[in-house]
């Protein structure tokens, strides 16, 4: 049985007025009960407009909103924010500052008589471990633990669904990861349906079961993490959600030739179709050999890891990941060994590569 669709979006658009082109643009998506869905893409993209139109805050110019089944946005229908029973938190808490943690937890929560307030409170501040912090105010807070009683205040009303805007861009790095597992552990003890906007692709990865991935206002890709890395839909994806490298390549004989050597053609592209490889750095391994007429150099040690540029003769440059123990001095001639299996292969018609300045392939954001 198909899980219960939570949220729904189908086809949606907003357009501002002052703008050429749409902030979002015929956007259909579901997030099933429990799913936590990314909203990932770089700034600009649409991220922010789709959570305001999902919370309330705006109306779609065309297509439909349904939270539950429920028709709550369209060109005819529009349920305020506060009749959505959309939890939300913001970048910067917008905590109460005169209130207390346990004021600010219960704010919601009006509609409950004292006894079942006292209780939410204790089950909600548990939950999010400031039991013992219930008497301060929010200038008293360390960023993260402001960040639990955004959190603790969002989730007391039990929402249908919890919003979260970038919620860790204000904690400082090592702080950011410990609140993503802090933050998808409670999601997982309440059995939350969330949508968590971010630009940061390893954010939307670690938390996400699905992630969307927007430029300009359209949706890209729509998959699980571990898809949207390996076998992503569009030059874009490839290269926002991580390092890759572009070479060009042509179908023959029912294979792609490429300058680095044969990759299967298996989209069965015709012969003579121009295309662009993907290539990850962890899809290349390396094989020291003074006759090869590749050569390495500057390496980045990245502590778990060194990442080296590989140069070819075409004067194309490739990355690779090996080791953090394994290293090559500077100029190494090395062969390369590829995970042929692992690479995408993209019609090099799609328009959206262009050269830089070394006659290299990159990918041109679109517009
Ligand atoms: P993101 O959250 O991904 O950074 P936004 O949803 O904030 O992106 O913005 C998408 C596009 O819509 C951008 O081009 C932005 O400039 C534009 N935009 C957002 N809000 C407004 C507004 N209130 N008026 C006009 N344009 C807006």
């Amino acid at each position: 049985m198909a899980n219960k669709a939570i949220i729904e979006l189908l086809h949606v658009t907003r357009r501002y007025r002052n703008n050429k082109s749409s902030a979002a643009h015929d956007i259909s998506f579901k997030v099933e009960e429990g799913e936590v869905l990314a909203l990932l893409g770089p700034s600009g993209s649409g991220k922010t407009t789709l959570l305001r139109l999902i919370a309330g805050f705006e109306a779609p110019d065309q297509g439909e909103i349904f939270l539950e089944g429920r028709e709550v946005g369209s060109g005819t229908v529009f349920v305020p924010p506060e009749r959505r029973g959309i939890g939300m938190v913001f970048q910067d808490y917008a905590l109460f500052p005169h209130l207390s943690v346990a004021a600010n937890v219960v704010f919601g929560l009006s509609h409950l008589n004292r006894r079942d307030q006292a209780r939410k409170e204790d089950e909600i501040l548990e939950l999010v471990g400031l039991s013992s912090l219930r008497h301060r105010y929010p200038h008293e807070l360390s960023g993260g633990q402001q960040q639990r009683v955004a959190l603790a205040r969002a989730l007391a009303p039990d929402p249908i669904v919890l919003l979260l805007d970038e919620p860790f861009s204000n904690l400082d790095p090592d702080m950011r990861t410990q609140m993503q597992r802090e933050v998808s552990s409670i999601l997982e003890k309440t059995g939350s349906t969330a949508i968590l906007v971010t630009h940061d692709h390893e954010e939307a990865f670690a938390m996400a079961d699905q992630v969307a991935l927007l430029n300009e206002g359209e949706l890209e890709q729509h998959d699980t993490p571990e898809v949207i890395y390996h076998t992503p839909a569009s030059p874009f994806v490839a290269d926002f959600v991580g390092k890759a490298d572009f070479i060009p390549g042509i179908v023959r004989n029912h294979l792609i030739t490429t300058e680095i050597g044969p990759f299967p053609n298996k989209q069965e592209l015709p012969t003579g179709t121009e295309v662009m490889v993907m290539i990850r750095p962890d899809d290349i391994d390396l094989i020291p050999n003074p006759r090869a007429e590749n050569t390495l150099f500057r390496r980045q040690f990245r502590g778990s890891e060194n990442v080296y540029r590989i140069l070819l003769p075409s004067g194309q440059v490739l990355h690779s990941s090996q080791h953090s123990l394994t290293v090559y001095p500077d100029q190494t001639k090395v062969e390369l060994k590829l995970k042929v299996t692992h690479t995408v292969v993209f019609e090099k018609s799609t328009g959206i590569f262009e050269k830089d300045a070394y006659g290299r392939y990159r990918v041109r954001s679109r517009g």
